[in-house]
């Protein structure tokens, strides 16, 4: 479905963004990989889903809090794969505290990556996009993009904007062939969430296991995890011609979390 398309999604090293990488690849679209880690694996990894859906895969290490590092990589990637038709601003980073301890560098962080990182992205690659009159922003937001909860002040304002900053662009592409749309998970065990389930095993001196049912239990009513693979077929679908009027979309995929 997706042969001569070309995506790059951000913070694909890991997570929901391999997942969505990996989907995106199965479909024939070629790829560039971002996010942090260990070069070797990230390197077997760019090999790995090259071989196994025959498309080309790139590596760029940019740092989505850096500005000029996310333009420089829009620009390598429209040259090392001829073009860019797919966006996926996915990378995004955690920090839980109480609003007056909240360390302000943490606040700068968190803003930078997860809400400002996705405005630099498709302002370079929208172009291109209105150019060819086809193109697919997928902004990952999160169910905190709709509702709150306490300790996570900057992750909450940043999804919430970042839902604001998706409308804006759907509405600017509306008459074109691009449109924008978010996908909001509830919980997805990656290791962004782990962490979150190690610090409540810490805190409450239970079980790692428990500390699961507790964390699914206290927000998603189907008790179970999404699945990056999941989040995956979602933004395939979201880059179908099925898909072409939906704009300006949040779409949970959260296990009714946001029913209640
Ligand atoms: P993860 O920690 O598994 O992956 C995060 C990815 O982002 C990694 O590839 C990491 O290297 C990359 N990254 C982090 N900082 C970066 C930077 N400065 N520059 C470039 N890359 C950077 O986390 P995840 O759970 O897969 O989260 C992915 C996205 O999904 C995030 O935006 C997160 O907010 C969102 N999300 C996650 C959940 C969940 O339950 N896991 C729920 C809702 C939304």
């Amino acid at each position: 479905m997706l042969k001569g398309k070309a995506a790059l999604v951000t913070g694909s090293t890991s997570g929901i963004g391999l997942g969505i990488a990996r989907s995106l690849a199965a479909q024939g679209a070629d790829m560039v990989l971002n996010g942090f880690g260990d070069a070797q694996q990230i390197e077997h990894l760019r090999r790995e889903l090259a071989a196994e859906y025959g498309v080309r895969v790139l590596y760029s290490a940019a740092d989505m809090s850096r500005p000029e590092e996310i333009t420089d990589m829009i620009e390598r990637t429209t040259a090392g794969l001829g073009r860019l038709d797919i966006l996926v601003n996915n990378a995004g980073i955690q920090y839980t505290a109480p609003v007056e301890e909240f360390p302000a560098e943490r606040w700068d962080q968190i803003i930078a990556i997860n809400l400002s990182a996705a405005f630099h992205a498709i302002r370079a690659a929208l172009p291109q996009m209105r150019r060819r009159n086809w193109g697919r922003i997928v902004n990952v937001a999160s169910t905190h993009g709709l509702v709150a909860s306490a300790h996570k002040v900057a992750y909450v304002a940043a999804k919430h904007g970042i839902l604001g900053m998706t409308k804006v662009v759907a509405l600017e592409t509306a008459t074109t062939g691009v449109t924008c749309n978010a996908i909001c998970p509830g919980w997805v065990l990656t290791p962004l969430v782990q962490k979150q389930i190690d610090d409540l095993a810490a805190s409450r001196k239970i079980p790692v296991e428990a500390a699961k049912i507790e964390l699914l239990g206290e927000k998603q009513p189907s008790h179970e995890f999404a699945t990056p693979e999941q989040i995956g077929a979602l933004a395939v679908f979201l880059c179908s011609d099925g898909a072409a009027q939906i704009r300006g979309a949040a779409l949970p995929v959260d296990g009714a979390w946001t029913a209640q």
